[in-house]
């Protein structure tokens, strides 16, 4: 039986924890924080209680078929959100509810965009045909080296090229008139970690994902509920879970890794070892590997880091849904400088989840839980974040206005977390919520591989290796590092 460590519980941990535990590997999995989840993870106080970051699950299928390939009964109950979210704009009377019915959405945009459904369902099949082109290609493949990769590339139709070429912006503007149409439409440039001005237009086929293929999916119970679910199934299976323990050593002999050290001093010995700690920044701050140093981590391109603001509200919230976007009237100024500024956004953009409009057990009777997402520069840009309070007020203030309701009066909990709380909770890199960008020098084989360079039992898996970031592409991700070291190892 294969002893194997995995340093990290997020879900790219977890799921492959699963996948090597039926598989009948012996495994240990070592947590830095002190419950398991990483950026999928809970929080509770006085009375509420809080999804830290994920709110929405896309490409759901992924999940069953993680599921069915490990052999266990799906354990979670998804509810499809139709509308999908909705929109405040600034100087619009709201909100605007983005509905999967073309139709349904163009009547709610009448008189904004003409032939709404018309335009949409034009763009929506165009980046449908380049999802299925590249999805089996580019997302569901490990990359033997760069010539693999662009052996693999070679298959894509050549149809697509011009996607490379423009940026999520244009090709939005190409397609629709007006300017709501068009934020609405690249809005997913941020779920990249990124702005719609330097997301290359392929990721165009993020909207074909969100309003035809899949759509958005809420856990019922919250997201923590994949966690806990996940935790259950692998403690029946033997796994053993250790918390507290930030790893910052690897002992190895020769080629071979042997051992992992938490700060304590405790050593791990397996024959096989998993890092689901960021794949740049561990082979950079533990590995001290030459191309992973902090200069050069710093030069790569890394997606926004969150400024997380959690309410415990004591009435009602009317206006607000499950998902809402509160946009300003500068979209592209406003993206240009959000992410490398010094300073905090004077008018912020920002994201609120309401978890208790679809879980009444998330806040006490008549209250609402509020999660309030607004991105903000990384820690290389914006060092100091004891001006937390005052944009937290910010934004407080400002979403009061635009919903009509005064929460500033109504707030009986509140916790507030900087990219600087993130990095310390979690070790994300400079604070960054989403981890290595996806621009076309950061995907596929550029981006850091599954297989460690040098030692040859140690593997990653994550959100900054293959094939990226978001829930459903860690457990994609989760299934090529399994197939790496199935590989390399007779596992049974
Ligand atoms: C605010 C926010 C909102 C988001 N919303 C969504 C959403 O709605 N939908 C979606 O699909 N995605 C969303 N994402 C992205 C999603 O959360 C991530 O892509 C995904 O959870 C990453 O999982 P992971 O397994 O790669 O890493 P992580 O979740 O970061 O897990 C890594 C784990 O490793 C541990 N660790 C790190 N270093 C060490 C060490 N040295 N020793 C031991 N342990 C260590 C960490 O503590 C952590 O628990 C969001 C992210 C953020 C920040």
């Amino acid at each position: 039986m294969k002893k194997v460590v995995i340093i990290g519980s997020g879900l790219g941990g977890l799921a492959t924890a699963l996948r090597l535990a039926a598989l009948g590997c012996q495994v240990t999995v070592i947590e830095k924080y002190s419950q398991p989840g990483g950026r999928l993870n809970q929080i509770r106080f006085d009375g509420f209680t809080f999804d830290l970051g994920p709110s929405f699950m896309s490409m759901s299928y992924e999940l069953k078929e993680f599921f069915a390939d490990c052999g266990v009964e799906n354990p979670l109950e998804l509810q499809e959100l139709d509308p999908l979210y909705q929109v405040f704009f600034e100087g619009r009377p709201g909100p605007y509810r983005i509905w999967k019915n073309l139709s349904r959405l163009e009547e709610e945009f009448k008189g904004i965009e003409p032939r709404l459904a018309f335009k949409a369902g034009r763009y929506l099949k165009r980046a449908g045909e380049f999802y299925h082109d590249t999805q089996p290609v580019v997302i569901k493949n490990n990359f033997y080296g760069y010539a693999d990769y662009l052996s693999k590339l070679s298959r894509v139709p050549v149809k697509h090229l011009p996607f490379l070429f423009q940026n999520m912006w244009q090709s939005a503007a190409g397609a629709f008139s007006s300017k709501e149409l068009r934020m609405v439409f690249s809005l997913v440039a941020f779920f990249l970690g990124t702005t719609p001005f330097r997301t290359p237009a392929i990721y165009s086929l993020l909207n074909y994902v969100e309003f035809q293929h899949d759509g958005y999916w809420a856990v019922k119970g919250g997201m923590y509920r994949i966690v806990e679910a996940l935790v259950k199934i692998l403690k029946e299976k033997g796994v053993d879970f250790v918390f507290d323990a930030e790893i910052k050593k690897v002992v190895a002999a020769g080629n071979k890794a042997v051992g992992v050290e938490d700060k304590k001093g405790n050593l791990w010995g397996a024959d096989i070892f998993i890092c689901n700690a960021d794949a740049a920044s561990f082979r950079g701050e533990v590995l001290r590997r030459v191309r992973y140093q902090p200069r050069r981590l710093d030069r790569m391109s890394w997606g926004m880091a969150p400024f997380t603001v959690y309410l415990g509200v004591k009435e009602k919230i009317k206006n607000l849904q499950y998902h809402n976007y509160f946009l300003g009237n500068n979209f592209q100024e406003y993206a240009g400088k959000i992410f490398t500024s010094k300073m905090s956004p004077e008018k912020p953009y920002y994201y609120v989840h309401v978890p208790s409009k679809f879980r009444e057990d998330c806040a006490p009777p008549g209250g609402e839980g509020v999660f309030i997402l607004c991105p903000v520069p990384d820690l290389r840009f914006k060092k100091d974040w004891s001006d937390k309070e005052e944009l937290a007020r910010h934004i407080i203030l400002d979403l009061s206005n635009r919903i009509n309701f005064d929460i500033s009066k109504n707030i009986i909990a509140r916790r507030i977390l900087t990219p600087r709380d993130w990095e310390e909770m979690l070790g994300l890199y400079q604070g960054s919520g989403l981890s290595l960008c996806h621009g076309l020098d950061q995907v596929g084989a550029l981006r850091p591989r599954n297989k460690d360079e040098q030692l040859e039992n140690f593997y990653y898996v994550g959100a900054s290796t293959i094939p990226g970031g978001g829930l459903p592409m860690v457990v994609i991700g989760s299934k090529l590092t399994l197939e790496r070291i199935q590989n390399d190892h007779a596992l049974s």
